[in-house]
């Protein structure tokens, strides 16, 4: 049985098996389909601390091959459930040395279960594509969905932004100070973000807003060279010249998987705090796929690096949440209502 089961392969999941395996856990990644995640798109890193320049397929290769080296194993497979509180049974218990009642988690992918100690999901989001024709093609060359990791490309470069949102507002006013010229399209003519970032974008010179309008179309044969924008009162067309199209009209996480049993948020990203802990005891989520507002390279590492935490102390070996000691380990049960002096008694009385 592993001690922990971590659900998708991306930034935040290896970085989270390279710390529980330093902490001398056994642990599985599920991966879908293959290793790295989004930043494996990214044709180049620069805004990784410590780290120059990176290819984002190089970045995500040299942290999976990290946690390979350390002991990692990795399995192919959807996940497609999680169980909690599952009793160990006879086999499980004998090989681990707990009681058969002991609870343990179970992962469920379309082939095969994966009984745990804990689980860590980072499973990330997906960007919410145009889909548009050639959206696909052109991404890495002039499409791209993330004006943190891309914008630097396009200095001095027309480039245009998608969207109403704070990340497509934040992206065309970030683009803007290098950029010599911003074109934000935005289906409606109101804004979702938040005003006083919208107030930010009317003082810019070189942003020209697109109101109630729509990409219609990309073109550019090797790289995107224009975008056909259409008008949806009036139904009008026009061709707008740029070198980048900054697609910011939000993600799509999937962890239909794990729902009810752990607290998911409207838009579907899994809801906890810096702390990475769900409502469930023992499961933990890590990166993108996490509420939150900063969605980085760095921020799915950091994530990673504390999810892990908890799972990987040694002072916490088994089963998190269900209260069964492994063999050899005594539990000292205490009253809610004990005053911290008393529970400091009855510890100091089982160490004697
Ligand atoms: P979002 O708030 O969901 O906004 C997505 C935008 O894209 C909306 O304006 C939406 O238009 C538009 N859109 C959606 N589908 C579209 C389509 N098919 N074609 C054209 N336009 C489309 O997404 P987000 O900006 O990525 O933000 C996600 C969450 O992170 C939000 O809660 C946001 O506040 C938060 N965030 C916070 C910060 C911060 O606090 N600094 C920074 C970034 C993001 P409509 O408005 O017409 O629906």
């Amino acid at each position: 049985m592993y001690d922990i089961v971590i659900v998708g392969a991306g930034t935040a999941g290896l970085s989270a098996a390279i710390y529980a395996l330093r902490a001398g856990r056994k642990v599985l990644l599920l991966e879908q389909l293959s290793y790295g995640g989004q930043i494996i798109n990214t044709p180049e890193v620069e805004n990784y601390p410590g780290i120059k320049k990176i290819s984002g397929f190089e970045f995500a290769t040299g942290l999976y091959e990290q946690a390979k080296d350390l002991g990692a194993v990795v399995e192919y497979g959807k996940v497609v459930s999680l169980e909690n509180d599952i009793p160990a049974g006879d086999e499980i218990a004998a090989a681990e040395g707990i009681s058969p009642d002991a609870v343990i988690k179970v992962v469920h992918t379309t082939k095969k279960a994966y009984p745990c100690k804990a689980v860590i999901i980072a499973t990330g989001a997906k960007n919410r594509p145009l889909g548009l024709p050639d959206e696909e093609r052109l991404t890495g060359a002039g499409v791209s969905y993330c004006a943190t990791c891309d914008g630097a490309f396009y200095r001095k470069k027309p480039v245009a932004v998608n969207g109403g949102g704070n990340t497509a507002i934040e992206d065309a006013l970030f683009l803007s100070n290098y950029c010599s010229k911003v074109t934000l399209i935005h289906r409606r003519d109101t804004f979702r973000a938040d005003a006083a970032e919208v107030e930010k974008l009317k003082s810019r010179d070189n942003i020209e807003l697109v109101l109630n309008s729509t990409i219609t179309s990309i073109i550019g044969e090797d790289r995107v060279k224009q975008l056909e924008v259409t008008d949806k009162n009036t139904g009008e067309k026009r061709l707008i010249d740029v070198d980048g199209l900054f697609i910011a009209i939000g993600q799509i996480p999937d962890n239909s998987a794990f729902s009810p049993l752990v607290e998911i948020d409207a838009a579907g990203y899994v809801v906890a705090g810096e702390d990475c802990k769900t409502n469930v005891a023992g499961i933990f989520v890590a990166g993108d796929c996490r509420t939150k507002t900063v969605r980085q390279l760095t921020t799915a590492a950091s994530d990673g690096a504390i999810a892990a935490q908890d799972p990987a102390k040694t002072e916490t070996p088994f089963t998190i949440d269900s209260g069964v000691p492994p063999a050899g380990v005594r539990m000292c049960r205490l009253s809610p209502s004990s005053t911290p002096s008393a529970r400091m008694l009855k510890l100091l009385s089982m160490l004697r």
